[in-house]
């Protein structure tokens, strides 16, 4: 089994080394909805709407197999409900969406798991109850307890007791929680949580991980260990797919980020050049489009504003690609274009004579 054997399959078998290969992902130029060389996942008119909130509005998305694909957006953008579909734990109103080329229309999350697909939870979800030896089990494929006829005769299932066992205990020694196996899961810190849970979801041998913001909560004693076991993953011949607000993790690991605003997928590419775009900057300043960015007293405004916002990594020294720089250069460029509009509209709400209200408004 490649995913517990210490060295990565790829080194072991000559063939492609997944965190070498450097192949471009994209079948073409990258962009919103861009066709992929190799795609484990393609979405196709996937919306969900929640009273008149259109939260997921996706026209076309495919997930690059054996990358790590950062998924992000604003607070509200529609990432965790996107995972939520594509898992079977939301239905979607419209859409058709593919794993390994196989529909998982009306597929229950329990089925998606066991056909590769699991995903993990902003909030973690181990059972505190139960001893974390005993929440490694629960996540195993094929148990020998399913059917009824089985678990009455301990020789048809004893063996395979035995290996989810072992398997159980190769993953809590590779995340450094042997030591905790008959712990209670309740005793755990928040980080080595979401460990388990990230050990429990490999219990099934999956082929996508999905994780939902794997840093948050996470004491940045363990921040490393838990990049390194992401990182792990794709060596071991996994795809990742990870919704994260910390944009030094971003940055660090994607191959290839993923950008979602109002449910939309606004742009796609390498971390270097998505982080660069437009649309990704106009993206985050549009949570904050309350604040006046024509206005010089507006921009103070949103820098005060994005320094208190907890969310916010801007001003921070995890300021990937939205630092006050690029704040300040998009607040002046919307000065401009509002000074272009004073001139080009005299009466407008822009004008030197502006009441505050036009005809637009007031309707
Ligand atoms: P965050 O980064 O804050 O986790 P997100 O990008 O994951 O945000 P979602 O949680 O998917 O965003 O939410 C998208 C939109 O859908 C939001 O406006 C949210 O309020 C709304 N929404 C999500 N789930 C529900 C629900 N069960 N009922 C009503 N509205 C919902």
């Amino acid at each position: 089994m490649s995913m517990h054997s210490e060295e990565p399959k790829a080194a072991r078998s000559g063939e492609v080394d997944y965190m070498t290969d450097s192949r471009p992902i994209a079948a073409g130029e990258a962009g919103p909805g861009c066709k992929k060389r190799d795609p484990i996942v393609v979405a196709e008119n996937v919306t969900r709407s929640f009273g008149g909130i259109n939260a997921v509005d996706v026209d076309y998305l495919e997930i690059p197999r054996h990358k790590i694909t950062a998924l992000i957006g604003p607070n509200g953008a529609g990432k965790t409900t996107l995972f939520n579909l594509l898992t079977g734990f939301d239905t979607p109103n419209t859409g058709k969406w593919q794993f390994e080329g196989k529909s998982l229309a009306g597929v229950s999350p329990y089925k998606v798991a066991r056909m590769g697909m699991v995903r993990t939870f902003q909030l973690t979800k181990v059972m505190g109850k139960l001893t974390v030896m005993e929440n490694m089990r629960l996540g195993a494929s094929n148990q020998p307890g399913e059917r009824l006829a089985k678990a009455l005769f301990k020789g048809m299932w004893g063996g395979r007791e035995k290996e989810i066992t072992a398997q159980a205990n190769i993953l809590l020694e590779k995340f450094k929680l042997d030591a905790k196996k008959d712990d209670y899961a309740a005793s755990l810190s928040g980080g080595q949580r979401k460990l388990l849970e990230m050990a429990r979801s490999l219990m099934v041998q999956p082929k996508l991980v999905m994780l939902d913001e794997p840093m948050a909560g996470v004491n940045p004693a363990l921040t490393q260990s838990l990049l390194d076991h992401i990182k792990n993953l794709k060596a071991e011949g996994m795809t990742v797919l990870f919704v994260e607000h910390d944009m030094h993790m971003v940055r660090h690991i994607a191959d290839w980020v993923v950008v979602m605003a109002e449910g939309k997928v606004v742009a796609e590419g390498p971390p270097g050049e998505v982080m660069k775009n437009p649309a990704v900057i106009d993206a985050y300043l549009g949570a904050h489009h309350d604040v006046d960015l024509g206005d010089s007293e507006g921009l103070k405004e949103l820098a005060a504003e994005l320094e208190a916002d907890e969310e916010s990594i801007v001003g921070t020294e995890n300021a990937g690609i939205i630092s006050l720089d690029v704040v300040s250069h998009e607040a002046e460029e919307a000065r401009q274009r509002a000074d272009r509009l004073r001139s080009d509209e005299p009466q407008g709400r822009h004008g030197s004579t502006d009441t505050g209200s036009t005809g637009k408004d007031s309707q």
